[in-house]
């Protein structure tokens, strides 16, 4: 549905049975996976689809090589399984990729490949391929670019990797495609618990401003979802304020992660690096994706929540010289060509002594006294594990019946087919990445005109027609992602992004606020 009509027809709706505030990777789980049991589900993004963490992630679909050394065996188990569900619900946007960890000591090889060993193990029947023991010579024709001097062999192993943003959009489109309705740039600015419930069972009362054009909305609910990542406690905090409660404690603590993109010149071929152990004991990634080489994380705490959290310079650092300590050449902040930063929604515990590296991973529900269901944590990989987990809260809280539905396992996302010709997210964006939609796409005006990194006009005109894409950066950074593979090269496209996107909408896409975040990149 066109969002004016949406708009025209919101306030008027009958009470939803669910309604879901956040459209990253968690809130739009559990939508889909709602729509699929048959109930009537209203989601609500404050900004875009995917524009918190979801679209700043690794972007791994993964068991946690770390959780397992941890001896978190469950939730190794559990990720590995859903690593395989969404690489079968989205083979246009998630595919396997094969990693190699280097030994520089000789027991660095037997080590590691014994816990990858074991990795294949409980991978089971969704194991992507055997881990194998590497020579030298073999772990060098894998990772040409890597140091060969004091090098003893490598582990190979296997996990998966994807497009996040673009795995967020197919999940918003299933579910619309579904019968559920989803809008993006409409902030929720209230959740009240009504007083009695209504006769039509509402139990919630929403308000709602719209980002995108001047209008606030109400909206009742049966049962209402928080899933806005790091902000979760926000949301949790204004709903029981209205009833007059007080939320007992922060649910979320958060842990800020920079990644930083290169030439895929300091790192060619297909496979990934992975140093297990950073001098500070943390986990360095080097993944070939978009074209490019992605370098990271870090893992630093972060008190305050801001929207675009900004890379410190140490964190800079710390990825330029641990990655120039295992590649042939040294990385340069010349070198960047971009940058992101994501805040990762850690379940805050008591416990923790130090840093967020010891924060669970695993994600946490809380059913508070008013009946506001809150979710957050987890990872990408398991946000449909999770959303069955919600929704089995949805149902404990006895504001929903108990339905089971169709299966979100098995139901394909959007554009699911495999590249005939082979092309995966490792390699340059291109007309792969729309999967059985390529042929819509095409037929759109433009189809020829290149904007640059594989972009072209036919692409921008179905962001906005069938995307939700309104603003440059929806395009540039998320329906496409130029800015996330060369910031420059995102800035020298935006001109004719903005221009095609005013001829479609209609509106104003807010070119000069891209301009001014591309510049914070140099
Ligand atoms: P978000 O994506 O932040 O979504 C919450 C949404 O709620 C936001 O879009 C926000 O705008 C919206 N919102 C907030 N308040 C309101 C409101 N009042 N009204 C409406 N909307 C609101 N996981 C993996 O599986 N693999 C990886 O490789 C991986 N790498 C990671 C690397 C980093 C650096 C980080 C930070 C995380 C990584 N993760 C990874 C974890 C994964 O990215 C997150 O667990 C996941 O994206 C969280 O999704 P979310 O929907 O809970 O949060």
């Amino acid at each position: 549905m066109k969002r004016a009509d949406l708009l025209t027809t919101l306030g008027t709706h009958p009470t939803y049975d669910l309604v879901v505030v956040g459209g990253g990777a968690t809130g739009l789980g559990v939508a889909l996976d709602a729509v699929l049991r048959g109930f009537s589900v209203l989601l609500l993004e404050s900004h875009d689809f995917a524009s918190g963490t979801s679209s700043r992630s690794t972007k791994l679909l993964h068991g946690g090589v770390r959780y397992l050394a941890q001896g978190n065996i469950s939730l190794v188990r559990e990720a590995l399984a859903e690593r395989a569900a969404v690489l079968k619900l989205a083979p246009h946007l998630a595919q396997p990729l094969p990693f190699v960890m280097p030994s520089y000591k000789w027991w660095q090889t037997p080590f590691y490949g014994v816990g990858l060993k074991l990795y294949d193990m409980l991978a089971g029947q969704a194991g992507l391929g055997q881990t194998e023991w590497l020579s030298a010579a073999e772990t060098l024709t894998a990772l040409p670019g890597l140091k060969s001097q004091g090098l003893k062999g490598g582990v190979k192993y296997w996990d998966g990797q994807f497009d996040d943003a673009r795995l967020a959009l197919a999940l918003a489109r299933t579910t619309e495609r579904a019968g559920g309705q989803l809008l993006n740039y409409m902030n929720v600015e209230g959740v009240s618990s009504l007083s009695e419930f209504r006769a039509d069972g509402a139990r919630f009362e929403l308000s709602l401003s719209d980002q995108r054009e001047p209008g606030t909305y109400r909206v009742f609910a049966r049962s209402v979802v928080n899933a806005a990542g790091v902000w979760v406690d926000a949301v949790r905090e204004q709903s029981l304020a209205s009833s007059g409660q007080v939320a007992p404690g922060r649910i979320v603590t958060a842990s800020q992660g920079v990644h930083v993109v290169v030439s895929r010149e300091f790192m060619p071929g297909r496979h990934a690096l992975l140093v297990p152990k950073t001098q500070d004991g943390r986990v360095l990634f080097a993944v070939p994706w978009m074209g490019a080489l992605i370098l990271g994380t870090t893992d630093t705490p972060r008190q305050d929540l801001p929207r675009e959290p900004e890379a410190f310079d140490a964190e800079l650092d710390f990825i330029l010289s641990e990655a120039s300590k295992v590649l042939s050449r040294p990385v340069k902040r010349d070198d960047v060509q971009s940058l992101w930063v994501g805040l990762r929604p850690l379940v805050a515990s008591s416990q923790a002594t130090e840093g967020t590296k010891s924060l669970s991973r695993e994600h946490t529900i809380v059913t508070d006294a008013n009946g506001l269901i809150t979710v957050t944590g987890g990872k990408w990989t398991t946000y449909r594990s999770m959303a069955e987990d919600v929704m089995e809260a949805c149902f404990d809280s006895g504001d929903l019946p108990r339905r089971s539905g169709e299966s979100s396992q098995h139901h394909v996302l959007l554009g699911a087919i495999q590249s005939s010709i082979g092309m995966t997210v490792c390699d340059a964006p291109g007309w792969h990445l729309y999967g059985s939609e390529e042929a819509a796409v095409r037929a759109l005006p433009g189809a020829e005109r290149s904007l640059g990194l594989g972009l072209t006009e036919a692409m921008v005109r179905f962001a906005a027609r069938h995307e939700y894409a309104w603003t440059v950066e929806d395009v540039l950074a998320r329906r496409w992602r130029a800015l996330f593979v060369d910031a420059r090269q995102a800035m020298s496209m935006a001109e004719s992004v903005a221009q095609l996107l005013t001829e479609e909408t209609g509106q104003e896409p807010r070119f000069a606020e891209f301009m001014e975040l591309c510049r914070k990149y140099f």
